[in-house]
């Protein structure tokens, strides 16, 4: 994995780029979480699940299917969510799935059974520039500053340049903008 706190910036630097209009502050949080919630899978270590199992490490949690279900059942919440459902579901499911999307940037590790349930095959993109946080990294060894690095050169540089992008369009797009000049 990215680092957690890396997985979390994604929703949280764009959703927040979009303005509390278009995703409310809870949803913000509920899409931070989401991003998070897979690597919660590396309890199954706990409970003697290999990694390459199934419900292993990046196993059925790293799926599109259950980033799917995180979004449908993120969707039944709208109202606490201060959301509509479909806003809800899209941005809860979005950034569950952008989860295993960056695992599968890693340069180590196992894949992503990002097909799953209808394949348990581990999958990684072609292109791999992430350096992978180990399980339980220490991040003021060595491998902790590389990781860091990697991390804020392929995540949170573009995502802080997409978020800049949409901000930027919001402004221009806001029609009190220009007619509060006067
Ligand atoms: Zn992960």
């Amino acid at each position: 994995m990215p680092t957690i706190l890396t997985h979390a910036a994604v929703p949280l630097l764009l959703g927040a780029a979009a303005g509390k209009r278009a995703i409310s502050p809870r949803l913000l949080a509920a899409g931070a979480i989401a991003a998070m919630l897979p690597d919660a899978d590396v309890l199954a270590f706990k409970f003697g699940v290999a990694y390459a199992d199934t419900f292993g490490h990046r196993g059925a949690t790293h799926s599109i299917g259950m980033a799917l279900a995180l979004g449908m059942v993120a969707a039944l919440a709208y109202r606490p969510l201060r959301s509509t459902p479909w806003r809800t579901f899209l941005f809860v499911g979005l950034a569950a799935l952008s989860h295993p999307l960056l695992d599968a940037l890693t340069d180590g590790g196992l894949g992503v059974a990002l097909a799953w349930p209808f394949s348990s095959e581990r999958l990684f993109f072609p292109w791999r520039p992430i350096a992978v946080s180990p399980i339980g990294a220490r991040f003021f060894s060595a491998r902790g500053l590389v990781v860091l690095g990697s991390e804020l050169k392929w995540v949170w540089l573009p995502c802080a340049l997409a978020a800049f992008a949409v901000w930027l369009a919001r402004r221009g797009a806001r029609p009190e903008a220009t007619a509060r000049v006067p």
